[in-house]
């Protein structure tokens, strides 16, 4: 199988609803989609999102990386020599991870579809049936977050994620209001994305909570240069601490693993810039007992769903996963995922889902 040809292009989404976070308002988010034809009528779809808080990365960059650096490895090569060619320049050219998750989803893809499976089977033996989800609650007013709980539990979920801006008394009156609400035996984590900044200071807002006992773990609070502020403020408090935005690569697993700094790690495509090394990283994670947490931040229903694909792999999750293409306003794939408390891990062949004729 033969690659021919390579269309790209970059788009920025509104988001549907606000989704302030500790960094910015957040309106709109920024994506590349890459499709490759083959000679065989093989179609391969990828999609790649900047994260630029956490990576720097822009749309414009994401575009050139792809048409520039890391297409010409793969146009006119044949599958399993693009992909080796993709992987050495991948690993020399450094940085641009939603570029490069893109060119690799669009190879997974036709990897998936020539061999007649799904891409889960690509990563590792499917280890679960059923994808459990997060119902997402943005740092809104608490009596915003209130509202968006009920929807929340009205639509039957019991695992919800908290964002925490860094304004510390309405981040105490937002989880307040949200664990104050949820039915017994449901949980929150909260994600303050570094906002709470030290073990000190963290450890000071995590003891004015009214329902410690029903936060699942408190997500990345601390300064990501602070990595041992994350055990101590685990140990400190005997809530879960997981890492996220220093875990790029397999060497920050292993570095959180070999020194215990946390009980988990979020492992994101827009980070990584590889579904294989997600995997990977996700395989150490757990050989440390540390569960690792697929997200996909603000992808489409394929970005979403590749993450599905890698979630059916992994032995120890957390209570849920983090996908929710809802998030977004326009979604251009053909089959929008329909997001529910938990859903069935997607059959293939490849990815198993298309993006849209129109779009490119
Ligand atoms: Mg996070």
């Amino acid at each position: 199988m033969k690659i021919t040809e390579a269309d790209v292009v970059g788009r920025r989404i509104p988001l549907a609803d606000d989704f302030p976070v500790s960094y910015e308002e957040h309106v709109d988010t920024e994506h590349l989609f890459v499709r490759l034809h083959t000679d065989e009528g093989a179609v391969g779809y990828g999609e790649g999102t900047s994260l630029p808080w956490f990576t720097g990365e822009t749309l414009p960059g994401m575009v050139a990386a792809a048409e520039e650096w890391l297409l010409p490895t793969v146009v006119g090569e044949q599958l399993e020599d693009a992909v080796a060619d993709f992987d050495e320049r991948a690993r020399q050219f450094p940085h641009n991870p939603g570029a490069k998750a893109a060119v690799e989803l669009a190879l997974l893809d036709l990897r998936g579809k020539r061999a007649g499976v799904p891409v889960r089977d690509l990563l590792g033996p499917t280890v679960r049936s059923e994808i459990p989800l997060v119902y997402p609650i943005p740092g809104v007013a608490p009596d915003r977050a209130l509202e968006l709980a009920d929807e929340g539990i009205e639509a039957g979920f019991d695992r919800f994620k908290i964002k925490a801006t860094g304004n510390v008394d309405n981040d105490i009156d937002r989880i307040d209001a949200v664990t104050g609400r949820l039915p017994d035996g449901a949980t929150a984590r909260v994600d303050p994305n570094t906002s709470w900044e030290n073990t000190p200071k963290a450890t000071r807002i995590l003891e004015r909570l009214a329902n410690p006992d029903q936060l699942e773990y408190v997500e990345q609070p601390v300064s990501p240069d602070r990595p041992t502020d994350l055990r101590a403020l685990w140990y400190d408090t005997g809530i879960p601490v997981f890492a996220d935005e220093f875990v790029n690569g397999p060497a920050d697993v292993t570095d959180l693993g070999e020194d215990g700094l946390a009980a988990g790690c979020h492992l994101k495509l827009a980070k990584t810039g590889s579904l294989s090394r997600m995997s990977a990283m996700a395989e150490t994670a757990n050989d440390y007992a540390m569960a690792a947490t697929p997200v996909s931040a603000f992808g489409t229903s394929l970005e979403a769903t590749a993450i599905c694909h890698l979630a059916a792999t992994v032995r120890k999750i957390p209570l849920a996963c983090e996908l929710d293409p809802g998030l977004i306003a326009a979604d251009p794939t053909t089959a929008p995922l329909e997001i529910r408390p938990t859903i069935s891990i997607p059959e293939g062949p490849g990815l198993g889902i298309d993006l849209a004729e129109d779009l490119f």
